[in-house]
């Protein structure tokens, strides 16, 4: 049982980490810990006054209710300091924060909390471990068919930065591990040289960073920042995507970088030269050291990663659910852990022997996120086709017959409602049609959903199959 306000936390930190900014969450959240679940009070344990402080005048309404929401029921929220942890900063420092901290009263001021609060001020208070979550590192990444070209490509920069490959760019889809290699490769060379100069940041926070230099006349400073490095990592490159004063500033902060020897790593979720706007020399300069993509795990990765979360957790699940999770979540690392962790969570709060049924239902929202990125449009055309018993081909002809007519619309309806092609993409797939005329199809079937019961059956008859 002494386990179970570490589940509890583990979970809420899933949630948290999904809400907010990652320099935010891993500067502020992921150092903290669990301590005990009293009745319905959680003790988180911080590292100093000035953390607890922050959090609470911050973040208390939003930690009470993440937590209570994993919990399924209202938890209270303490704070506790950890003993025997040296603390890096100085008073002085600390005022400069507390000032610049801003309020955040909900989980619904999320979005304002993701943009204003500004962690960059005690970022070079702190030793720069914490810009890292601590689970990001080499030992905890499990390495795959998927992903072992980009695991070798990573451990050999983090061994030997700037003289293995120079720039290292890794692609790949969302939530398949760029983040979580690239901080690895941080943890790596700080535990071999503690004194590298590394800088961290997604592409976003240089594009701010750079902008507010510009805004106060600071640009010299912002130069020497990211100019004299040992190692620059940056996360998210794709939003350099059509800002060229910013691709700009990165062109000559590369050059600097390189011509001197110091590596650069970058992570995108799609291959250079897919990215809009890019300008060449940039796409040529990313492209000249070595390219390594993370594809979707298959699933004896995904049993392994599940193992090897489940035994960091230190709870007990049944074989069949741990089989249940890796052959029902394929597409996406993060969202594959999240499930873990909730069922986990539950596991132990609640006490039960789970069931499929119960994990079903606790998992509803996470499977329904997952049905959606694995159904293909072909798919739904082909069971709309199959379900009207017309042909195939009549998803993406001209022909306007009302009895081919609309069971196309119907699959137009189906593909926006279960899958996240854009309105363009999905008339593309039907032959060419114009977005307004998905969109057309859309506002028809909904229409005469709400008037014809034998429409709203058809549909949803056909959502449940393509959904199961
Ligand atoms: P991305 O940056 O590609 O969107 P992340 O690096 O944030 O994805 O990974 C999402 C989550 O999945 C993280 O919690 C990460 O630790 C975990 N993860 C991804 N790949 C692996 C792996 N091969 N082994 C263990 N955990 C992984
Ligand atoms: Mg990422």
């Amino acid at each position: 049982m002494s386990d179970q306000p570490q589940a509890l936390w583990q979970a809420a930190q899933q949630t948290l980490r999904g809400m907010l900014k990652t320099e935010l969450y891993n500067l502020w959240f992921a150092p903290v810990t669990a301590r005990c679940l009293d009745g319905d009070t959680l003790t988180l344990e911080v590292a100093d006054e000035f953390c607890e402080f922050w959090l609470k005048d911050n973040y208390l309404d939003v930690l009470r209710s993440v937590v209570s929401r994993v919990a399924i029921r209202p938890i209270q929220v303490n704070f506790a300091i950890r003993t025997g942890e040296a603390c890096v900063e100085t008073p002085v420092q600390r005022e400069t924060v507390t000032e610049a901290a801003p309020k955040v009263r909900s989980v619904h001021a999320e979005a304002k909390a993701q943009e204003s609060a500004a962690p960059q001020n005690r970022e070079g208070a702190r030793k720069s471990e914490s810009l890292f979550n601590p689970n990001n590192t080499f030992e905890t990444f499990v390495v795959g068919a998927n992903n072992h070209h980009a695991h070798a490509a990573c451990m050999g920069v983090a061994q030997k930065p700037g003289h293995t490959y120079n720039p290292l760019f890794l692609f790949g889809g969302v939530g398949l591990g760029k983040t979580h290699l690239l901080q690895a490769i941080g943890h790596h060379v700080l535990a071999n040289k503690k004194n590298a100069r590394i800088g961290y940041l997604s592409c976003e926070r240089f594009t701010n960073e750079f902008i507010e230099a510009l805004q106060n006349s600071q640009l010299t400073k912002f130069r020497k920042k990211h100019r004299e490095l040992d190692v620059l990592l940056i996360d998210d490159i794709q939003f350099l995507q059509g800002k060229e004063r910013i691709q700009e500033e990165f062109f000559h902060t590369f050059n600097a970088l390189h011509d001197s020897h110091k590596q650069i790593v970058l992570t995108c979720d799609r291959p250079a030269n897919e990215i809009q706007g890019l300008e060449q020399r940039l796409i040529s300069r990313f492209e000249w050291g070595m390219t390594a993509d993370l594809k979707a795990p298959d699933v004896e990765t995904r049993l392994a990663i599940l193992n090897k979360k489940v035994a960091a957790l230190s709870v007990n699940l049944p074989e069949e659910i741990i089989l249940f999770l890796a052959n029902r979540i394929r597409t996406n690392i993060r969202r594959l852990e999240g499930a873990l962790v909730r069922v986990a969570a539950y596991a132990q709060i609640s006490g039960k022997p789970l069931n499929l049924e119960t994990v079903e239902t606790l998992l509803r929202e996470i499977l329904q996120e997952e049905g959606k990125v694995a159904i293909s449009v072909g798919e739904i055309q082909k069971r709309v086709a199959d379900y009207f018993d017309i042909r195939l081909a009549d998803m993406t002809s001209k022909r306007r017959p009302e009895n081919i007519a609309f069971p196309r619309q119907i699959a137009m309806y189906l593909t926006r409602q279960l899958t996240e092609h854009s309105l363009c993409a999905i008339g593309e797939s039907f032959g060419g049609r114009d977005h307004g005329t998905v969109l057309h199809a859309c506002r028809q079937v909904r229409d005469r959903m709400e008037v014809e019961s034998k429409v709203r059956q058809d549909v949803g008859y056909l959502e449940k199959q393509l959904t199961r």
